[in-house]
């Protein structure tokens, strides 16, 4: 999968996590999916829109963001109003590298484009897309290149995946209790 994003809204996506500094930015990528990509097996997502949302987080708005339900709510209803459909969503990383943090991964969900900008003291310095993928109680964060609409690349996929193992305990087990 590879995301293409034209330079106004790449501008756009970067200076609202220069204006939510120092605080987290938050928003969600919307436009469509093209099946046949460049090499005709991998998946394009093309988004043409963004939407910004509010950090529904109370606390440690700088460290951590939170999107409301209703607002997620509200971009899908737009989305299906308009043609359109949600490809993932973008946050910013003040003072913190362009990569995702192990919250990040813990609430991830595949199927999405995770877009991240590092604001390194207020002004945008690198914006990177990540994909999860899942295998038995391993969570994954890999690269995925963001291409410029009309040639070129904005950002190469990274090269190192950042992956953490959130395991459930096994069934007919009791987490407390036993002796
Ligand atoms: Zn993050």
């Amino acid at each position: 999968m590879t995301l293409e994003l034209d330079e106004d809204l790449i501008g756009q996506i970067e200076r609202n996590g220069e204006a939510a500094y120092p605080e987290e930015g938050v928003g969600a990528l919307l436009g469509s999916l093209c099946e046949d990509g460049p090499d005709h097996d991998r998946t394009l997502a093309v988004a043409t829109k963004i939407e910004i949302i509010p950090n529904a987080q109370q606390q440690h708005r700088e460290r951590r963001y939170l999107v409301d339900p209703r607002d997620i709510l509200r971009i899908e209803r737009y989305a299906d109003a308009t043609g359109l459909r949600v490809l993932g969503w973008f946050h910013s990383h003040p003072d913190h590298p362009a990569a995702p943090s192990q919250t990040d991964l813990q609430f991830a969900w595949p199927g999405w484009s995770y877009v991240i900008s590092s604001i390194a003291r207020g002004h945008a310095h690198g914006t990177t897309s990540w994909r999860l993928s899942e295998g038995t109680g391993l969570k994954t964060f890999r690269g995925e290149t963001i291409l410029l609409r009309g040639g070129g690349i904005y950002a190469p996929a990274a090269t190192e995946a950042v992956a953490a193992i959130f395991q459930a305990p096994p069934s007919g087990v009791q987490p407390e209790g036993t002796p």
